[in-house]
């Protein structure tokens, strides 16, 4: 049997001679790949990078091989995942499918569910959307009022959802619809999957603070879906959404923490617009502590996102740690932002005005987007009441 450490030697081996030298670069927003039928890439090496790595199932490295994945051992993964890391390769494929909708599918899924959507997702054919929070439905989900009919043979569903990451650019929608009014209410919901070409459905694009339009409201007019498009049984959608909503949470967490920033390093940054004193520190005390402080918690969420990492891959989770390090790591995005806006004093006033520089006003936009980041997949409060219950068990 092939040894762990040749098995590290060969996929080494295999990565240098098949990642191009363009995608060991740290990834930018606009060059990241992103799955789906409209799915397309910024130059051929980026291409080359993909097929190869969805050839060997390696863009869900750890998912089975008979629906595509790299069949890989969680320590096989690990190891993959580091190799990747020391030789700076780009991740191959973005995807909500990848990262949250495809674990919670092999969780709950039919074994036909399975065999339709998981390789599709990992070859990059499908691209998943999120159609969780509504209106008048967001911290408390289970208010949710798009309704799903039982119409013999499909279900009718009508409604509208919010937020829907990306809505515009996705195939297929994974919903959260009520089946049941009468029932207690995360007792009448279930869990469908909604391919978004399918007459009724649109996503309108909404425009974001920082001009993005990056989500839409998605409407469900009289839109027809199959039976055998329900996850889990009728009515009980509510643990196949908590399941789900782990993995983003635990996604989330990760991405803030060890994904390359755009803005670059925050020491160089403070150096260039604060200036040097005569013994070569920053000319600034308050300013070199709030640093220090910065990257003293910034090192810790690193250090704990590690250790979440390794635990998925180990496959025994602390729950508690993938709930604080969301919290955490998401506040500490917004302190960067915020100490990065006051060493830049009036160069970080603007992002239109051709006076300031490109990366000023994608600095400023940035700090205007994260705000986004203690909202998503549950707001921090919400996340502060779960804390307190689950992981302190302090009386509610
Ligand atoms: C970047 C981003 C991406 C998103 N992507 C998607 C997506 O793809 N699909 C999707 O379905 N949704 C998505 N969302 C929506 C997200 O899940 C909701 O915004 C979130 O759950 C909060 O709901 P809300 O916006 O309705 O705020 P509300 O629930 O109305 O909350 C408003 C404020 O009240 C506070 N609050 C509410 N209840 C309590 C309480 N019990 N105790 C203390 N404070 C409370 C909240 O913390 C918040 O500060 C996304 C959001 C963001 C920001």
């Amino acid at each position: 049997m092939e040894t762990i450490e040749k098995f590290r030697l060969d996929t080494r081996d295999w990565l240098i001679a098949n990642c191009p030298e363009s995608q060991r670069q740290p990834i930018i927003k606009d060059q990241q790949i992103w799955g789906g039928r409209r799915r397309s890439f910024y130059c051929e090496d980026a291409k080359l990078w993909f097929e190869r790595m969805r050839d060997r199932g390696w863009t869900a490295p750890s998912w089975p091989t008979q629906y595509g994945g790299g069949g890989m051992s969680s320590e096989q993964a690990k190891i993959l995942d580091q190799e990747m890391k020391a030789l700076g390769c780009r991740p191959a494929l973005y995807d909500i499918g990848l990262w949250m909708f495809g674990p919670a599918l092999l969780e709950y899924g039919t074994e036909e569910q399975k065999q339709e959507h998981i390789p599709k997702i990992v070859r990059g054919e499908i691209r998943w959307a999120q159609g969780y929070s509504e209106p008048s439905a967001g911290s408390d989900l289970a208010s949710l009022k798009t309704r799903a009919e039982d119409k013999g043979d499909h279900f009718l569903v009508n409604g509208t959802k919010m937020w829907t990451t990306q809505g515009d650019k996705s195939d297929w929608i994974f919903c959260l619809v009520r089946t049941d009014n009468d029932a207690p209410k995360q007792q009448g919901i279930s869990f469908l999957l909604i391919d978004m070409a399918t007459e009724g459905v649109l996503a309108r694009p909404m425009e974001l603070i920082n001009g993005d339009l990056e989500f839409c409201q998605t409407f469900f007019d009289d839109v027809k879906v199959p039976k055998n498009n329900l996850v889990g049984k009728l009515n009980e959608g509510w643990s196949v959404a908590k399941a789900l909503l782990k993995y983003e949470r635990n996604m989330m967490s990760i991405m803030s923490s060890i994904v390359e920033k755009e803005e670059g390093d925050i020491v160089a940054i403070a150096k260039h617009y604060v200036g040097l004193d005569s013994s070569g520190k920053l000319a600034n005390n308050s300013l070199r502590s709030q640093l220090t402080e910065h990257l003293m918690r910034a090192q810790g969420d690193a250090l704990n996102a590690l250790r979440l990492y390794q635990q998925h891959k180990s496959g025994v989770v602390d729950g508690g740690l993938g709930l604080t390090l969301k919290y955490l790591s998401t506040s500490e995005q917004q302190h960067k932002d915020e100490l990065l806006l006051a060493i830049m004093g009036n160069r970080g006033l603007s992002w239109h005005d051709p006076i300031f520089s490109k990366s000023e006003k994608k600095t400023v936009k940035n700090w205007a987007y994260n705000k986004a980041h203690t909202i998503a997949g549950g707001t921090s409060e919400i996340q502060l009441n779960i804390i307190a219950k689950k992981a302190l068990q302090l009386p509610s």
